[in-house]
């Protein structure tokens, strides 16, 4: 399977365990913004991962909700594709326990992430340990009949991959018949040019490790960091090999072919030093962000429209999820009762959805509305037996005797008493209701 794999589902997942850095953007967050318009894709904030190093609830929280608002910024359409926060989907946390008992303790304790957090002074607690079958939960419930699953990734996380493989497999084998696997096998998709971003100390860059460069840093922090590079002491005037500096690794990152040949040549010429080169890095980094950078200004004003976006790729979620659950538990043998827990909760996702469409479509009816020169009327009729209720923008201006005398903000509306969320009204309408304000006010 490749990337040209269009019937695949795209699922991927980065920590709120920090800012988001370029090591996350090259390595894996370009490849979810370029994928998620061409096909199916599934992108979650890991807050549960988080928790296997976080131990601050205010900056967990913090960092969940930044790297949704650094999604939207850099591009994510929520149209398009689910966003959406791990922890409100909690069958992850169900199919990673059936997975877990699947796997054994030899395979969790030769994770290469795992035993490279601990030598970096991390404690090595059970979820460290257990991190990679939670991620490979993450990854299979959102198989869907006849699709592959996709997983653009950096390299750190290949041997992850191939541990949900195993994994995925040891299902198949001990639920399903032959022929009839539930999993299919996810295929990582990883870019050789991007696989591991160097940080700031020539490790790989991580939010664990404090050696990023953040995405939106800007200013004299973003000076700071980038000034800061470790390199090696070649003086100046000395010529030196680019392909063998930190600072050179990343300016390939950002820069296009003729200015990448143009500094590799000045390195190798001599007279051209390391406080050049990571000049030459702030510039470039600081214009390739510039956009995405003005559009996180605008869109951390609108909190309550980060947080829709995420409530409604949860609703999505959660559909899905339900549904592979359902068959993992009839596989493995948990039995689900009629209106049991499981069955109540998917009826109050699916309310949750539908409101949540309903406030954002809403906002854009709101905005159409503005726009318009002749005035109209945005009305949300009352909810149906499902629960469900419909918005809808009416052109004209209504009538004075439409107006229900119960209350001033709703209308009849085909026979049915609306609410009007929304009004922009002409003049003769207007002063037709200041009469009858100034009429009620005399007679009272
Ligand atoms: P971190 O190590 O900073 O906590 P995550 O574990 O949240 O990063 O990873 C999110 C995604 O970003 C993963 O797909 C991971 O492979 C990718 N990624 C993280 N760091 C790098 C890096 N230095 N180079 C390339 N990709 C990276």
């Amino acid at each position: 399977m490749t990337s040209t794999d269009t019937a695949a589902t795209v699922v991927s997942g980065i920590q709120p365990s920090g800012t988001l850095h370029i090591g996350n953007y090259f390595g894996a967050l370009r490849q979810h913004l370029r994928l998620h318009t061409q096909q199916e894709a599934f992108y979650f904030i890991v807050n549960y991962h988080a928790l296997t190093t976080v131990r601050d609830a205010e900056a967990l929280e913090r960092y969940s909700l930044d790297v949704a608002l650094d999604y939207l910024a850099l591009g994510f359409n929520p149209d398009e594709a689910a966003l959406f926060l791990q922890s409100d989907v909690p069958a992850v946390t169900e199919l990673a326990w059936i997975l877990l008992c699947l796997t054994p303790v030899s395979h969790l304790e030769k994770g290469v992430s795992y035993k490279d957090k601990v030598a970096q002074g991390i404690p090595a607690n059970a979820g460290l340990l257990t991190y990679p079958i939670l991620q490979a939960a993450d990854i299979l419930i959102y198989r869907k009949e006849g699709a592959g699953l996709l997983v653009p990734v950096g390299k750190d996380q290949k041997q992850h991959i191939e541990m949900t493989r195993d994994v995925a497999a040891r299902f198949n084998q001990a639920f399903c018949p032959e022929e009839e696997p539930l999993f299919p096998l996810p295929e990582p998709l990883i870019l050789d040019d991007v696989a591991v971003v160097p940080g700031v100390d020539g490790r790989k860059m991580s939010k664990s490790y404090g050696n990023t460069i953040e995405i939106f840093d800007e200013g004299k922090r973003l000076k700071k960091t980038v000034m800061g590079i470790i390199t090696d002491s070649t003086p100046l005037e000395e010529p030196k090999d680019p392909e063998a500096d930190n600072v050179f690794a990343l300016i390939k990152l950002f820069a296009d072919d003729a200015k990448r040949e143009e500094i590799a040549a000045a390195y190798r010429a001599g007279g051209y030093g390391y406080g050049h080169a990571k000049k030459e890095l702030l510039g470039l980094i600081t214009d390739y962000f510039a956009e995405a950078r003005e559009r996180r200004k605008n869109l951390a004003e609108r909190p309550d429209f980060v947080r829709d976006v995420l409530r409604d790729g949860a609703a999505r979620a959660n559909a899905r999820t339900n549904e592979v659950m359902a068959a993992v538990r009839e596989r493995v043998g948990l039995v689900t009762l009629k209106n049991s827990y499981a069955q109540l909760s998917r009826r109050h996702q699916m309310l949750q959805r539908a409101h949540s469409i309903l406030k954002r479509r809403s906002g854009q009816l709101f905005q159409e509305l503005e726009k318009r020169k002749s005035p109209g009327v945005i009305y949300q009729t009352p909810t149906d037996v499902t629960g469900i209720s419909r918005i809808g923008i009416q052109k004209k201006s209504i009538p004075i005797s439409k107006l229900s005398p119960i209350r001033k903000d709703s209308y009849i509306n085909k026979g049915r008493q609306s609410k009007i969320i929304g009004l922009k009204r002409n003049r003769p309408y207007t002063s037709a209701l200041n009469e009858r304000r100034a009429k009620n006010k005399e007679d009272s």
